[in-house]
């Protein structure tokens, strides 16, 4: 008999190795790894793993699969477990979606399918990046999309725009509970066993957010589509205490772990937009982040195997005390992101990218130690999805491979897109004093610490030249090593 073995993140039955398989042919082997489990995560990322798991492997046997179920030490000792049981004929797996599971599959004999769990093969990217100064994300999206065919009128993207990026920039609403709640799962005997049976963590304990089975995937992809989808874009970019979510699908779990797909996600979206009711910039803008900048980061994983190693910076300062939990922050913005981590394993992607990362780059953190830490936060954490978009987008760690400048800003930035400024002790617009904005205080020291390696940007040129003509940058820059000081010691 044939064993297919899948992974954590490959649940799904549409995926490569288990698509063409039978009942009765194939014997389906899934491995919950001990070593995985006991990686500092936080415990709604590790209930998530291990409940989604056990129930793809009871919906398997529920269609007529023999499955073997195993909790190992490693994936390889699980591996070699199962060999040595039931000694299959063959074991093939579908291409694992990381470098370090590709490998283990070569070291034991796996042969690999190839994999359709996303949009653009690797070697599709590889041959679309071929020849190019520069992998832009936009060309990568307009290829893609006239390639699926999405939204698109004859070879032009219908409404004759291919981007709407540039409404979607509004601040929060005044009233945030436009925005519904995604539905939530009552936790059954499932989720109680797995919860003793995963390593104590950090982290709130599992509430019902995260839907850890197909069909719950599917009612938050439902839920998103009918209540949330025409709201999607302008406020993306907006961080309010009123709404975790906004008007974000919320998926990206489901998507990584395989429950969802992202062509059936993009087939609802374009579905519900053809119905009516629907502004093409938000079914547009949902699009591009799927088969756009999902599919382009999942690309760039493949294509760049040292990306994790980038450091252009020379960043090295360890995690502050307030992302490791020994101290709490005044600074509002940052303590409701934190806290929002802690509830939920999961905050949306500016306050990852504009709190967190922003805020690990002024304070120069190192940027494996962010990735790592990242990593064991996020409920829909993968390395694949992880590394470009830690190193590349959001730290310009790789030195502008990805990115064309570093996302940083000061307060005013924060204050303009979130509501958290009204909470805080601190003046986003001062950059001295005690009162001052760290963010504000430590972006203008960021800019004149690294002169030298951004005048050659041209995006840079305007903030350089405001930094240059500060008459108080000494001020600023002393400030900047007592707020680093303060940061250590958890006071500010
Ligand atoms: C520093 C940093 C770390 C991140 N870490 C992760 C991570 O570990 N896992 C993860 O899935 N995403 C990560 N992202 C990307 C993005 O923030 C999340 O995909 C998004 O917040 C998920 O929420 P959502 O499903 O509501 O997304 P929506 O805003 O509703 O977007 C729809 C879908 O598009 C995809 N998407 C959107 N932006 C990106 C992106 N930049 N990269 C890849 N896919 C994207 C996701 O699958 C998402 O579900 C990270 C971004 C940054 C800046
Ligand atoms: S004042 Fe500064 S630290 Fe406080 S919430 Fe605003 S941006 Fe964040």
């Amino acid at each position: 008999m044939q064993t297919v073995w899948v992974f954590g993140d490959q649940l799904n039955r549409k995926i490569g190795a288990l698509a063409k398989a039978k009942p009765g042919e194939t014997r389906v082997l899934l491995v919950e790894s001990e070593a995985l489990l006991g990686w500092p995560r936080h415990v709604q990322r590790n209930h998530f793993a291990t409940a989604a798991m056990r129930r793809f492997g009871a919906d398997l046997e529920a269609a007529g699969f023999e499955v073997d179920r195993r909790r190992a030490p490693t994936l390889r000792a699980g591996f070699e477990a199962h060999v040595s049981e039931h000694r299959p004929d063959e074991v093939v797996a579908t291409e694992p979606n990381a470098r370090a599971a590709r490998a283990l599959c070569g070291e034991l004999g796996v042969s690999l399918r190839r994999s359709n769990q996303f949009l653009c093969h690797a070697d599709d990217f590889a041959a679309w990046a071929d020849g190019r100064e520069r992998l832009r994300m936009e060309d990568f999206y307009r290829w893609t999309r006239r390639r699926l065919g999405y939204l698109m009128d004859g070879d032009e993207p219908e409404g004759g725009r291919w981007n709407f990026d540039a409404d979607n920039r509004e601040p929060p609403p005044d009233d945030p509970s436009i925005f519904t709640t995604p539905p939530r799962s009552t936790l059954d005997a499932i989720d109680e066993e797995v919860l003793d049976s995963i390593p104590e963590s950090f982290g709130a304990r599992p509430d019902g957010t995260w839907a850890t089975s197909r069909r719950g995937a599917l009612a938050r992809l439902r839920h998103f589509v009918d209540h949330e989808l025409a709201r999607f874009g302008p406020y993306e970019d907006a961080i309010t205490q009123g709404s975790w979510h906004l008007a974000h699908s919320v998926l990206s779990p489901y998507l990584n772990q395989g429950l969802l797909l992202p062509g059936e996600v993009c087939d609802r979206v374009v579905a519900r937009y053809a119905q009516g009711g629907i502004p093409l910039a938000s079914a547009e803008g949902f699009v591009r982040q799927v088969i756009g900048w999902r599919e382009y980061v999942w690309g760039l994983y493949w294509l760049w195997p040292d990306h994790a190693e980038s450091n252009a910076f020379a960043h090295h300062a360890p995690l502050p005390p307030a992302f490791t939990g020994a101290a709490k922050t005044k600074m509002a913005c940052l303590a409701e992101t934190l806290k929002g981590l802690e509830d939920r394993a999961w905050v949306h992607h500016i306050q990852r990218l504009m709190i967190l990362s922003n805020f690990a780059n002024l304070v120069g953190i190192d940027p494996k130690q962010l990735l790592a830490w990242m990593s064991s936060q996020y409920i829909d954490a993968a390395e694949w999805v992880m590394v470009p978009n830690v190193m590349g987008m959001a730290l310009y760690a790789d030195g502008g491979r990805m990115a064309t400048k570093p996302y940083v800003s000061g307060g005013a930035y924060i204050n303009r897109m979130s509501d958290s400024c009204k909470r805080c002790p601190y003046d986003p617009r001062r950059r001295t004093g005690d009162d001052a904005c760290p963010f504000t205080t430590l972006y203008w020291d960021f800019l004149a610490r690294h002169e030298g390696a951004l005048q050659g940007n041209h995006r840079m040129a305007r903030p350089l030249m405001s930094m240059r003509r500060l008459r108080d940058l000494p001020a600023v820059r002393d400030r900047a090593k007592q707020v680093l000081r303060g940061l250590e010691a958890g006071s500010i």
